[in-house]
């Protein structure tokens, strides 16, 4: 059968593939360590599980509307007010089929053919496709490690054209590992005032932040930003809920009623005992078990960026969100490892896993090919045996 040219243009996900990849050779038997798989390795709390049990056992089995519960919106309308300072109308809320599908489509909403997307690089490999799907044309802006990967307000004034519909920001960020203070997002909402450009706030890591690292909605840092603002967001990171996929838009009213008339002929609603449970997961014991996770995986990005620093040639910023490290390593491009020649980050990662079996996800595809990302969403034990494969390979 013929394959059309929109889906001959998207290639696989990078980070799905080599969280594929490992799986599969565990299965095999062959002791991988993964460092790819961007997912929280805790369990999802037992408060949730037992919600969408008796939500089940309550026969809430059926459609709802489309956009979601209203008990479901009106219970995130609360979390972005009390937690984010943000005020929106359950009407200005949309449930979506996870983070990744609320990026979809907040795109096909809001973009045209012939649109241009600012967006950061490293960016997580999903943003440059949909924006693709949606038939608009990427604007990549470039960073280094000296401004830790993030964007200056300079270079976004420098790149906005007539056509530049959005700016995508991802804080936390995925793979950077890094988040943007609230000074940086303020000098960059100062920029876009007085221009047509949407913001992608995708806030989906904003639970994980390290240190003296304070968390801030984009949509939150004036009227102007709150306007032009749409809040992504979603349960699979702060509840380790990966698997139920669950994510929600928040914005201006039409641009949610646009998507709600997508989604009313795409998906419709996401599963219905689904939504009883995080409703629950917003509500009480959420704060202690997100803290617990939280604490950990902070022992956990420290760990490893310290290892990853001692290691010749391998230069890492220490985490402050998320949970990944996204060290440059392209001092050993132009080596060859084990008869390996190694050019870029893609024979890095292909060569690490085949010699050394330890699984990371090369940077190309987050547009960054001096880095790798190394995800610490698994235990310090594996980390640590990870970490030491990897130093002796290294040492070759
Ligand atoms: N945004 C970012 C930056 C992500 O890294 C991810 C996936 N890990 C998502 C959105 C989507 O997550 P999900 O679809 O599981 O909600
Ligand atoms: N977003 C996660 C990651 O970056 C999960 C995989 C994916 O959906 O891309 O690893």
């Amino acid at each position: 059968m013929k394959i059309s040219k929109r889906a001959q243009d998207v290639p696989a996900s990078a980070t799905i593939a080599v969280t594929a990849r490992a799986k599969e050779l565990k299965a095999q038997g062959v002791d991988v360590v993964g460092f790819g798989a961007g997912e929280p390795d805790f369990d999802t709390p037992d408060y949730i599980k037992d919600a969408a049990i008796e939500a089940l056992k309550a026969g809430k089995t059926k459609y709802t509307p489309a956009a979601g519960i209203i008990e479901l919106r009106t219970a995130i309308a609360a979390k972005l007010k009390n937690e984010n300072g943000l005020t929106y109308s359950p009407d200005q809320i949309i449930v979506n089929m996870g983070g990744k599908h609320s990026v979809y489509e907040a795109m096909q909403a809001v973009l045209d053919p012939g649109d241009e997307v600012i967006l950061p690089a490293p960016y997580w490999v999903t943003y440059p496709e949909t924006i693709k799907l949606a038939g608009a044309a990427a604007k990549i802006i470039e960073t280094d490690r000296a401004n830790s990967y993030k964007i200056t307000p300079a270079q976004v004034e420098d790149v906005i054209t007539e056509k530049t519909a959005m700016l995508v920001i991802n804080s936390p960020n995925n793979p950077g590992g890094f988040t943007y203070t609230p000074q940086e997002l303020k000098a960059i909402a100062k920029v876009l005032e007085g221009t047509k450009v949407a913001v992608l706030a995708d806030e989906i890591y904003e639970k994980l932040v390290y240190g003296d690292t304070k968390f801030v909605s984009f949509a939150s840092l004036s009227a102007d930003a709150y306007n032009r603002t749409l809040t992504l967001n979603g349960f699979s990171k702060a509840f380790s809920m990966t698997g139920w996929r669950l994510g929600y838009a928040a914005g201006p009213l039409e641009v949610i009623k646009a998507m709600g008339r997508l989604q009313d002929h795409m998906t419709s609603n996401v599963v219905t005992f689904g939504q009883y449970a995080a409703i629950a997961a917003l509500g009480e014991p959420a704060a202690d078990s997100i803290e617990r996770m939280r604490a950990e995986f902070e022992r956990r990005g420290q760990y490893m960026a310290e290892r990853l620093n001692s290691m010749p040639g391998v230069e890492c910023p220490e985490p402050t969100g998320a949970f990944y490290c996204f060290p440059d390593v392209s001092s050993h491009y132009g080596r060859t490892i084990n008869g390996a020649k190694i050019a870029g980050s893609m024979d890095f990662a292909k060569a690490l896993l085949e010699q050394a079996k330890v699984a990371l996800v090369p940077g190309l595809p987050f547009g960054c090919n001096d880095n790798v990302r190394l995800s610490f969403a698994c235990s310090l034990e594996q980390i640590r045996k990870g970490l030491d494969r990897l130093e002796k390979w290294l040492g070759r």
